[in-house]
């Protein structure tokens, strides 16, 4: 065959390829080029999840008829003049792509009219074919309205999901924009429902963004975040990230801008890891707003057709930033001495940590050698002596291999003790095993037994996750949770798990939701029911931050002695920690 050149329309399709995977692909397009434009207000409105139609209509700048031509063809854009410009991106896009990828596999009408100017104008180009421009009347802006997405490319066609999973993309983003441009006005329907209504930030920028923020995320993640704050060599970093104790089961919460722009980013993800590490559980994901502000030419935009990927000059720095940032912010550099001494202790505990249970009687308590600390030594040692004297009388030293508890500590940790050294136990993580074991056990057996709520709770999702949800309706029932659909984004909850307890069910319906959302159908059902029966787990365990009394705890570690599986949470952490006074004493230069 011999070597042609491609016509424009094909050329186009096949740009459309790259650039244009959804009709999420086509609002951010859009909405990018209003915000370039700079407009102050977004109206969205997406049919189908915007397969059957798409508008975005803006205040901005608008398009007199010569641009207006060229808008829709292949390389033309008014954001790039010369060679040097690549270097220094200042706008969302500069590709001069979307537009005539767009026009080549939907029909598109764009009708814009600049400020000032007598009347607007009108093009129309459908499936890459352009119809004469007409004078239009409309305000100053632009609308552009994309329908029939997809029906000059019947393969790509086929590759579009359910609406109601198309419009999820769709919100993410609207929301990943409107984070990033809180100035700016959005309105987001689907023509009958409004989804979002977002109205122009007030104030100051960092006034701006956590309202921004608020609205879009919600009062939760805002209440429990802390600010992000911070600057090297040039480079600013803003944001908010959630406290340890508020995560998600995926990284879909992680709002991520270089310089107005949204990306993803696998550097940025794992430095917002590694900055939270030791404080999440590895397969649990911070809710994170990170704006990173780069020196244009410290950067590289143009890695990709959809912009989504940079790459960084230095990405050191930039991980460096963020991981200290994070460390600094969530709370580090408080107890360092604390932590330098514990390590040898840790080290100890996980040689013991392979060692089984030892069934021991109590030995009679070593006595104690004070140091040198003069009136103190007194005290510490009636102290201490009183503290035994009390296990013994109250009999709970007798109790079993994981001791007898002696106290809380930072709502999290209870410390026991037993015949020959003490014992940690991290409660939540505890408990939750056991609440775990017994879900199985019911499930293997007569069945999870279920309560009533006496008020059926109502839980907010989004639609798809709630299609997801009640799709799996049968499957949550085994495990004694009775949903129906409440409306077109909700879910109400009739019964849950009788060990459930006085849970939080919102939080454990969204997590369920996420978790869902993210198995395929391909996930056998096996796996799938002990995914949802440890996240049912997790909600229905002692939180860490719950006083417990004395004999909750010892309650707590009967329960644990009996289980064959509670050295371990579901999440594969260890349960609890034992140390020997031998280690202890060793530690301390006694032996
Ligand atoms: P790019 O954004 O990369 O320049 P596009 O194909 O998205 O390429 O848009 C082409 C050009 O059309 C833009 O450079 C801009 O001048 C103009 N344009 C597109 N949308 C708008 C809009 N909403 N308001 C004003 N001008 C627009
Ligand atoms: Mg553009």
């Amino acid at each position: 065959m011999p070597i042609r050149r491609l016509p424009e329309t094909l050329i186009n399709r096949i740009a459309a390829g790259e650039v244009i995977e959804r009709p999420a692909s086509v609002v951010k397009e859009l909405l990018e080029n209003s915000l370039d434009a700079g407009a102050k207000r977004i109206d969205v409105v997406v049919r189908d999840g915007g397969a059957t139609e798409v508008v975005v209509d803006d205040d901005g700048c608008g398009m007199g008829p010569d641009d207006l031509a060229l808008a829709v063809e292949r390389h033309a854009t008014s954001k790039l003049a010369t060679d040097a410009d690549l270097l220094n991106i200042r706008t969302l896009g500069f590709r001069g792509e979307a537009l005539p990828s767009i026009a080549a596999v939907s029909r598109l009408k764009v009708t814009s009219r600049v400020l000032g100017a007598e009347n607007g104008w009108m093009l129309g180009v459908e499936g890459g074919r352009r119809a004469p421009m007409q004078p239009a009347a409309r305000e100053s802006g632009t609308r552009i309205e994309v329908r029939d997405l997809f029906f000059a490319t019947p393969a790509r066609l086929k590759f579009l999901k359910a609406p109601a999973t198309e419009l999820a993309h769709v919100v993410q983003v609207v929301e990943r924009l409107a984070i990033a441009h809180p100035a700016t006005a959005f309105a987001f329907s689907t023509g009958e429902r409004t989804l979002r209504s977002l109205p122009a930030g007030q104030g100051g920028p960092d006034t701006m963004r956590q309202d921004r923020v608020r609205r879009v995320l919600g009062e939760d993640f805002t209440a429990n975040a802390v600010v992000l704050e911070a600057e090297r060599h040039g480079v600013r970093l803003t944001g908010l990230a959630s406290l340890p104790t508020l995560h998600r089961r995926t990284n879909a919460q992680q709002f991520l801008f270089v310089n107005g722009r949204p990306v993803r980013d696998r550097l940025l993800h794992g430095a917002i890891r590694a900055g939270y590490y030791d404080r999440l559980a590895a397969d649990r994901h911070p809710i994170v707003v990170l704006l990173l502000d780069v020196p244009s030419d410290d950067l590289d935009v143009n890695v990709h057709p959809m912009k989504t990927e940079v790459r960084f000059r230095d990405p050191q720095l930039i991980r460096g930033l963020i991981v200290g940032t994070l460390r600094q912010s969530l709370g580090e550099g408080g107890p360092r001495t604390a932590s330098t001494v514990a390590a040898p202790l840790l080290e100890a505990a996980a040689a013991e940590q392979s060692a089984p249970w030892q069934w021991q009687r109590r030995q009679p308590a070593l006595p104690l050698r004070p140091g040198n600390a003069g009136g103190l030594r007194e005290t510490a040692a009636t102290f201490v002596d009183r503290a035994a004297e009390e296990a013994v009388l109250s009999g709970q030293a007798e109790g079993g291999p994981l001791g007898a508890a002696r106290a809380q500590v930072h709502g999290t940790f209870i410390i026991s003790q037993t015949a020959d050294g003490i014992v940690i136990v991290d409660q939540h993580a505890a408990h939750e095993r056991l609440v775990h074991e017994k879900l199985k056990a019911a499930l293997a057996g007569s069945g999870v037994p279920r309560q009533c709520l006496l008020i059926p709770e109502v839980v907010e999702l989004d639609e798809h996750s709630a299609t997801q949800l009640v799709a799996r309706g049968p499957e949550l029932a085994e495990l004694g949770l009775i949903i129906e659909r409440f409306g077109q984004t909700a879910v109400v909850v009739r019964e849950i798990p009788t060990l459930l307890g006085s849970t939080d069910i919102r939080a454990l319906i969204n997590d369920l939701a996420e978790e869902i959302v993210h198995l395929d159908a391909a996930t056998a059902l096996p796996e799938r029911l002990s995914r949802v029966c440890a996240t049912i787990a997790c909600h229905g365990s002692v939180r860490a931050g719950r006083r417990l009394s004395i004999e909750e705890m010892n309650a707590l570690l009967r329960q644990m002695e009996s289980s064959a599986e509670a050295s371990q949470c579901s999440h594969g952490r260890p349960t609890f920690v034992e140390f020997k006074l031998a280690d202890l004493e060793r530690m301390f230069g006694r032996r």
